[in-house]
């Protein structure tokens, strides 16, 4: 069985986050800083898993929330401003992704919704006037 991260709520020891150690270091970031993403928007689990004899539960949320962590946790990995230096240190995609131990995956996806690229050409035609 694969299982990416998980977070483990308890009553008096609060969360503690899980990873699989086994994946790529930058995909376990990845799991991390989503489950993270779950804590900081205070999503409330619609649904706790509890197993016998165990006094922690494990959360489950839904779709919504779960579209939510996943766009916050790319924020938490890539954010804007580390993009928009990368990229003015005219970095390749490859680089950044090593520089930020990410996917390539996640550096094409955040250079696209961050709007960085289109911020920094418009910049350089400004300073071209
Ligand atoms: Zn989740």
């Amino acid at each position: 069985m694969s299982w990416s991260a998980f977070t483990i709520s308890h009553e008096h020891k609060g969360k503690r986050v899980f990873y699989n150690p086994t994946h790529p270091r930058g995909r376990h970031e990845s799991n991390v800083m989503h489950e993270i993403s779950h804590i900081l928007c205070n999503h409330a689990p619609s649904k706790f898993v509890t197993f016998e004899n165990c006094d922690f539960s494990l959360r489950t949320c839904d779709p919504e929330q779960e579209e939510e962590a996943d766009w916050f946790s790319g924020c938490l990995k890539l954010p804007r401003e580390s993009l928009i230096w990368a990229v003015r240190q005219k970095m390749e995609n490859e680089e950044i992704a090593s520089h930020f131990v990410t996917s390539l995956e996640m550096v094409k996806f955040r250079r696209n919704v961050t709007g960085v690229d289109r911020q920094i050409q418009q910049g350089r035609k400004r300073w071209q006037k």
